[in-house]
């Protein structure tokens, strides 16, 4: 059977899957980061559309269309901010992932791919990060049988290995 998750390196702005999600911040209005690269390939419609949304939780995530984007649409989600660990960050982190997956389900998306949500700005440990990224798919690909591409993918080479480590240790084949 082939493997549903897939770890690649590269800019997840110019995949064309259902949808790509977003590490955001609370206000869905843009930023930095991956935040940023997505709402330059998005155009300005993105903007628009979140400014309707009444911003986002930490460990939610709200779905909108992806317009100049290959993907159809972009699941934003806000990360925790990293303070150490012991301020509930990987339960949040968890429920990032948990709520792009539920979207996913509600839209019929298919192919999904994700960056090192919280892994950048907001500082969240590589290792531990992918750990759960990569066990919360294991869950998703178990509860949806609808899915059929996870992809995660890493801006660099040195985040692409952490991963790689991270999926053996889970015994996931990538
Ligand atoms: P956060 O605020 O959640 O930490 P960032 O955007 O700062 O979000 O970083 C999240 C991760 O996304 C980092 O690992 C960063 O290297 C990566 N990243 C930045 N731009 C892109 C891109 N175009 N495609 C994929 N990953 C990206």
């Amino acid at each position: 059977m082939r493997n549903i998750i897939e770890l690649v390196r590269g800019d997840i702005t110019v995949l064309a899957v259902d949808a790509i999600v977003n590490a955001a911040n609370n206000t869905l209005l843009g930023g930095g980061g991956v935040d940023g690269a997505i709402h330059r390939g998005a155009g300005p419609e993105l903007v628009q559309e979140c400014a309707s949304l009444g911003g986002c939780r930490t460990g939610d995530a709200k779905i909108t269309k992806g317009y100049l984007l290959p993907a159809k649409y972009v699941i934003h989600t806000v990360g925790p901010v990293w303070h150490g660990g012991n301020r509930g960050e990987a339960e949040l982190l968890k429920s990032s992932y948990h709520s792009c997956f539920l979207l996913a389900r509600e839209y019929d998306v298919r192919s999904i791919a994700f960056p090192a949500i919280s892994c950048g700005v907001y500082g969240y440990p590589m290792r531990e990060a992918a750990l759960i990224a990569l066990g919360q798919a294991q869950e998703a690909v178990a509860q949806n049988a609808g899915l059929e591409r996870i992809i995660f993918v890493m801006f660099n080479e040195e985040a692409l290995q952490v991963y790689r480590e991270m999926a053996a240790q889970l015994g996931i084949p990538v």
